[in-house]
């Protein structure tokens, strides 16, 4: 999140007068460095976390997807609480600092993961042993059956093929009589579970009230302010680059806990920052002035009980049945996990209360303004569950279709490959500023609807180019690094067209008595969006035995099937976004 969030009170006006930093005020400084450990600690957690519970748990794809979507699902919900009790009592800066020791004691806590879960096999009702042999680029897995150890292969029919040692077929089971597992700690599970819960607590201090401090240092009207975002916008993806890339590293070249431990490291860092600000930002992002008690003591303990509140969603999300077949939509709605109703709920009756609340308070404008808003709200959802399959489904599409040698001179690891969409916004993020200011100046700023339209075609053609690629894969059924990378520059351009819009726009459109409250519909939106990421991923699911898949040729043909349809389908949206963009752009009365 990147836009102001609140505007600068009249008495901070000093700091936008005050000494600076690249021309800003010089508090933006430690605001960024802080923002970019955070980033840091965050995004090489998400780099890691995806493989971690399918090759680390043995959790099925589907399990794997749906736990990461719900995780990041609530990461973006846990900001409206934490934006709330800000305001309310604890202020910004002491929101900040409670979040950042949370999220480090999460990162922290997922280190210790005990064993790697034992992978085994039920065939025909009979339990086998299973192992993997990892130190093949095929990491072939082997049912062992007595003392003989046979090689297990998918077929495209459903059927698995088991091989003797000497090429003979030993077995050929039914489809669906061939059930792969893990045998894993029940203990550790809970760890992990309690672990991502403090993560998405914490975040809902850290976030929020750390963009809301950037925006405190303009007074109103400092034309600065954009620009002061686009540099935070820059921390955040400096921070990301660096642990996308080291923290899989060191998953890889010495374990999962090392990779965690640098996330909690860097977080940790980020905490010392504000911690000891030595002053820098002292008035910033304090307490409100009220009279009464202080209750930040209570808050900090509610917060802690949300812990546990937070874990048993995911308990229920893992455990929850799938919809009986032929029991159409609403089987589907009730047979979701309690997070997806409390979710689609909410979003589902918030937006249209909100637009009737406007139409009887507000004038014709206010209302076509909020109309306006909530159209792009809607759209926003369809964007970020496209863009946000970067850390589920397109992390395994590498870890498994994927050729990931660069020029053949070192190989990067599945994790490592998230790290280029941070990589092009810092590399484009100044092109597009540019570019920006420079079609304003000539009057062909796109409108906001168009932006978003075009971010909307560009998620979906992302997609249709890795599906392109698709059709140039040898016989290892694996594209080249090249076509990721490219999915993830155009992914990266449409994020530079929608993301730095966001929250600012909302700000504007907003009657101003419920800002906070469309601010937190905003957040909603990711938060709901990152939910459905987690169900189209799972749609993208691959049979797997133990963290592998059975055969490459079949999973390529899923995900090239995934992403050719969400592909199209956000195309498809974006130019009906483009061609509402008219309607909307009259509905917001002049806002830009
Ligand atoms: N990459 C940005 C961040 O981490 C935006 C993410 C989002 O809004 N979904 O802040």
């Amino acid at each position: 999140m990147v836009q102001p969030a609140a505007d600068a009170t009249p008495e901070l006006s000093s700091a936008s007068a005050g000494p600076t930093w690249f021309g800003h005020p010089r508090q933006l400084a430690r605001l960024f460095t802080t923002e970019m450990w955070e980033r840091f600690g965050f995004y090489g957690m998400r780099a890691l976390l995806t493989l971690y519970l399918a090759e680390h748990f043995l959790f099925s794809d589907s399990t794997t997807t749906g736990l990461y979507g719900g995780f990041t699902a609530l990461v973006y919900l846990t900001p409206l609480v934490g934006g709330l009790l800000a305001d309310r009592y604890l202020g910004s800066k002491r929101s900040v600092k409670f979040g950042a020791i949370l999220m480090s004691l999460g990162y922290f806590t997922l280190c210790f993961g005990g064993q790697t879960a034992k992978p085994y096999a039920v065939i025909d009702g009979t339990r086998y042993e299973v192992q993997v042999d990892k130190s093949t680029e095929a990491k072939q897995q082997y049912v062992i059956d007595g003392d003989k150890r046979l090689a297990i292969k998918g077929n495209e029919d459903g059927t698995v093929t088991l091989t003797a040692p000497d090429g003979s077929v030993a077995r050929t089971v039914d489809k669906g009589k061939f059930e792969a597992g893990g045998e894993r700690s029940h203990f550790y599970t809970m760890v992990m579970l309690i672990a991502l819960s403090m993560v998405a607590v914490g975040n809902g201090f850290f976030k929020p009230n750390i963009s809301t401090m950037v925006g405190t240092l303009y007074a109103v009207g400092d034309r600065r302010r954009d620009a002061g975002f686009t540099i935070f916008y820059m921390g955040i993806n400096l921070g990301s680059l660096f642990s996308q890339l080291l923290c899989p590293w060191l998953a890889v070249a010495v374990g999962w806990w090392a990779g965690f431990g640098l996330a909690a490291l860097g977080m940790l860092f980020s905490w010392s920052l504000i911690q000891f600000d030595g002053g820098r930002l002292a008035g910033y992002g304090e307490p409100p002035q009220r009279s009464g008690k202080d209750r930040s003591l209570m808050i900090y303990a509610l917060s802690i009980l949300a812990v546990p509140v937070v874990w048993f969603l995911f308990v229920n999300l893992m455990n929850a049945p799938a919809a009986q077949e032929g029991s159409g939509i609403v089987g589907y709605l009730l047979a979701l996990p309690l997070m997806g109703k409390l979710l689609f709920g909410t979003f589902i009756i918030a937006v249209p209360l909100i637009l009737i609340w406007s139409a009887r308070v507000g004038t014709k404008v206010e209302f076509q303004m909020m109309l306006a808003a909530c159209v792009l709200i809607i759209f926003n959802v369809v964007f970020w569950t496209l863009f946000e399959q970067a850390g589920s489904s397109l992390t395994l599409f590498a870890n498994r279709n994927t050729d990931l040698s660069v020029f053949g001179l070192f190989t990067m690891t599945a994790g490592q490959t998230q790290f280029f969409n941070a990589f092009f916004i810092v590399a484009l993020a100044p092109f597009f500023s540019i570019m920006w200011t420079a079609l304003a100046k000539r009057g062909f700023e796109p409108s906001i609807p168009v932006k978003f339209g075009v971010a909307l075609a560009g998620v979906g053609l992302g997609f249709l180019a890795l599906v392109w690629g698709a059709n140039y894969v040898g016989a290892d059924f694996k594209v080249t690094i090249w076509w990721l990378a490219l999915l993830y520059l155009i992914h990266s351009m449409a994020e530079l067209c929608i993301s730095p819009v966001g929250l600012s726009m909302i700000t504007k459109l907003s009657i101003v008595r419920i800002v906070g409250m469309m601010m937190g519909l905003w957040f909603l939106s990711i938060s709901v969006a990152q939910y459905v990421a987690g169900m189209v991923a799972q749609v993208a699911s691959v049979e797997t035995v133990g963290g592998q898949v059975t055969n490459l040729k079949v999973s390529l043909d899923t995900y090239v099937g995934v992403f050719w349809t969400i592909g199209l389908v956000s195309i498809g949206i974006g130019i009906l976004l483009v061609l509402l963009s008219p309607v909307i752009k009259k509905w917001m009365h002049g806002v830009q």
